[in-house]
């Protein structure tokens, strides 16, 4: 392989700290990425050369904070290929967009509409809508895994005269798997359904066209793609936007306000209110352009690498049970029978291993799994292929260890 990701390393510097005497190895990237050097530049520049609030001020700091706030706002369209910059809508995640979305189409919702949901998704492109649907007398639809146990989905029934709104994710937080997104937004669109993406877990690794995709909303996180916390985005298309009623309220979405009546700003002001998360947004641009500074081809192609490594050499050893795809995915997801998952965990945090043991905020799907959680190694552009061998080595141990218990 050509990539080396020890040239990366050094712009993280985190990574260099060992872990209770061990070399840190962080495998837990699906929950949150390290930061590059970049990001944490831009925001100490940005505090200590531009700090003021925007939009509102008519002097030289809230103009310059204006700019880089705006121009963040143009490189994010810039970075998923979104036709303006407003359809760039500031959010502290994905987790808040979907709920502005959820919240915002209540007025279009009828009792007995359908909203249709995939099996893979996180609680945060679930719990929303079903919330929705208990609010609206909607019914919460659920395209199911296959029978086969091959983690396809079953999806074509699914889509109906009723289908009102379709929310998938891109990529699965908790098993790695790829639903058939085109395909099923193609369907949604041909019974005129709103369509959401969770993008989540695709940020990070893929190049992202909305427009190609042709979804209404995309929404992700900051800190999944080497960004801050606190920030994420709501893209959406100018119409589906348009027909979403404010989340929130109060400052900067106003144009003119009457003790009577309000009237709105602009798209994106009228879905922003309030102070934004200046520093958050100015950090997530310079994540974007260290990814965009990146042949992402190269990494994404060597977090695969990564992960097809560790599935195969588990696989080897035979007694796990993996749960996410041997290829085409960036996370090894797994179970080994009768050794509980947080055993595992508690074993390889020891040995400076960090990874993540539970259910993944994705309970309906653990439940038809049969399982109550796995482990799960997740690989950013910074993972080495010593990470994944000690991630490995640990786990073998541990299981000898704690199947002798
Ligand atoms: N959707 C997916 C697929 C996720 O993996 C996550 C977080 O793990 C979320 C949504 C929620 O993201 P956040 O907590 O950043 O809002």
């Amino acid at each position: 392989m050509a990539f080396d990701p020890c040239a990366l390393r050094p712009l993280f510097p985190i990574l260099s700290q060992p872990a209770y005497d061990h070399p840190l190895t962080y495998l837990d990237n699906a929950a949150t990425t390290q930061k590059p050097i970049a990001v944490l530049e831009a925001i100490q520049h940005y505090y200590s050369t531009a700090n003021a609030n925007v939009h509102r001020g008519s002097h030289y700091l809230s103009d310059r904070a204006t700019n880089h706030f705006e121009q963040a706002r143009t490189s994010l369209a810039n970075f998923i290929n979104a036709p303006e910059h407003s359809h760039i809508i500031w959010t502290k995640g994905t987790t808040e967009a979907i709920n502005m979305v959820a919240y915002g189409l209540e007025h279009l919702l009828e009792k007995d509409d359908e909203i249709l949901i995939t099996s893979l998704e996180h609680h945060a492109n679930l719990v929303p809508w079903q919330q929705l649907a208990f609010r609206t007398g909607a019914r919460l639809r659920v395209i199911p895994l296959t029978s086969e146990g091959d983690w396809q989905l079953e999806y074509a029934h699914y889509f109906t005269d009723r289908t009102r709104i379709f929310a998938a994710t891109q990529v699965s937080n908790a098993i790695g798997v790829h639903p058939p997104l085109q395909e099923m937004l193609a369907l949604a669109k041909q019974y005129n359904a709103y369509t959401l993406v969770d993008g989540a877990q695709a940020i990070a690794h893929y190049p992202i066209d909305v427009e190609a995709l042709d979804c209404d909303f995309y929404a992700f996180s900051g800190h999944k793609m080497y960004g801050p916390t606190g920030i994420g985005v709501l893209y959406g298309k100018s119409q589906a936007l348009e027909v979403l009623i404010p989340y929130q309220t109060g400052g900067e979405m106003v144009h003119h306000v009457a003790y009577q009546a309000t009237e709105f700003n602009v798209l994106p002001y009228r879905l922003e209110a309030g102070t934004p998360h200046i520093e958050g947004v100015i950090g997530l641009a310079a994540a974007c352009e260290f990814l965009q500074s990146q042949d992402r081809a190269e990494l994404l192609k060597w977090e695969q690498h990564l992960a097809s490594y560790t599935y195969q050499r588990l696989f080897k050893v035979g007694g796990i049970d993996i749960y996410s795809p041997e290829k085409g995915t960036t996370l090894v997801s797994l179970t080994v029978p009768n050794i509980h998952t947080m055993d595992l965990n508690s074993y390889l945090d020891s040995k400076g291993v960090a990874v993540r043991a539970g259910s993944h905020c994705a309970h309906p799907l653990m439940a038809q799994l049969g399982i109550a959680g796995t482990l799960r190694a997740s690989f950013a552009c910074y993972n080495t292929l010593e990470d994944a061998e000690r991630f490995c080595d640990a786990l073998i141990e541990a299981i000898e260890i704690l199947a002798d218990d």
